[in-house]
């Protein structure tokens, strides 16, 4: 059957349409549920059941730690969305683009230098970036804050510089580039928000270093699950080491799991699961923008339409996160 639609607390009404002005909403952190009526239509071809036998071994005893079939297809999902070239690249697969993270900015820094890499970030950025890579901190890598601070050092031979870059970014939902550039300059970018539920694809990333999760894009947080498109082969081989060392891989239950939901996504060439995904988080924003235009304290950014090659549609971005200004003025 369809599933049935609960209304938050802010809608009320039949189709929860209906806005109630003494409304709460928690947006300290949220979770990608918003996919759930779209997993529950697709229960059946989604499902997943593994028999008690099924790959029982460590990775290393039959020589597919990472599924070579859930490789191909991720190539594939890239091909169809264009979100990223991944000619060339090398794949590593972390539980989550968290654990990545921190792979590649242990993977980015130089392991013989006198000083620690620093590691930056442009504000408004994701604080994770800052609290993994200070509870990481080692010699050979620390948090440095924003990378303004750092524009004037990228051609200090002593300086390394591992840059975060989030785009589309969270929380403002900007296609952010790097910010800088030089042969000290390393970027890993965080391209979680980087599917047509969030933003307009305008062409397909190619950057050295990219890491995607499917948190964001079937919403399915919960099996941590994401990879990395490495192009060079140093860099890959030392991600690969740091995931043989801190899990001995990925839980092969969870690349079974991806598995069946990317081929899922990829049915159609993915216009299902896309289309959902962009008309709920439309309707949202078009909710939240209604619900702020009543306020006079609080305003939400805007984000500028750019052509999505995706949808063939000029689009506006509709991002997973956002950030709120307050217009209270302090005298
Ligand atoms: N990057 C960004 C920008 C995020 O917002 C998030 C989740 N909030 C992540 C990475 C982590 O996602 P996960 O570890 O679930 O793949």
């Amino acid at each position: 059957g369809s599933p049935v639609c609960e209304c938050n607390t802010c809608f009320g009404g039949p189709d929860c349409s209906q806005f109630s002005a003494s409304c709460v909403a928690d947006v300290d952190s949220g979770d990608p549920l918003f996919l759930e009526p779209f997993w529950m239509q697709h229960a059946a071809s989604s499902a997943v059941l593994v028999a008690g036998w099924h790959r029982m071994s460590y990775s290393f005893n039959d020589h597919s730690s990472i599924s070579q079939e859930l490789v191909k297809l991720i190539r594939k999902l890239h091909a169809i969305v264009g979100n990223a070239n991944t000619t060339g690249r090398f794949i590593v697969f972390g539980a989550g683009s968290t654990q990545l993270l921190n792979a590649a900015v242990h993977a980015l820094s130089a392991h013989n230098s006198s000083a620690p890499a620093k590691v930056v970030a442009t504000i408004p950025f994701y604080p994770v970036y800052k609290s993994q890579t200070d509870f990481f901190r080692s010699v050979d890598f620390q948090f440095a804050g924003d990378t303004s601070l750092w524009k004037n050092s990228t051609s200090d031979p002593t300086s390394n510089l591992i840059e975060f870059v989030t785009a589309p970014n969270n929380p403002d939902g900007k296609l952010n580039k790097a910010v800088l550039q030089g042969p000290n300059a390393k970027p890993i970018y965080d391209h979680a928000y980087y599917w047509p539920h969030f933003t307009p694809i305008p062409a397909p990333a190619d950057e050295d270093l990219m890491i995607f999760t499917i948190s964001k894009l079937t919403g399915h947080a919960g099996s941590r699950f994401g990879w990395a498109l490495i192009k060079d082969k140093d860099v890959y081989e030392t991600m690969s080491n740091y995931m043989s060392l801190n899990t001995l891989g990925v839980s092969r239950d969870t690349q079974l799991r991806a598995f069946q939901l990317l081929k899922v996504v990829t049915q159609r060439r993915g216009r299902e699961i896309f289309e959902f995904g962009y008309k709920t988080m439309k309707d949202r924003w078009e909710k939240l923008n209604k619900a702020l235009l009543m306020s006079r304290r609080f305003s939400v950014q805007e984000n500028s339409p750019q052509y999505c090659t995706f949808s063939g549609k000029v689009k506006r971005p509709s991002p997973g996160d956002f950030s709120i200004s307050s217009r209270i003025k302090t005298f």
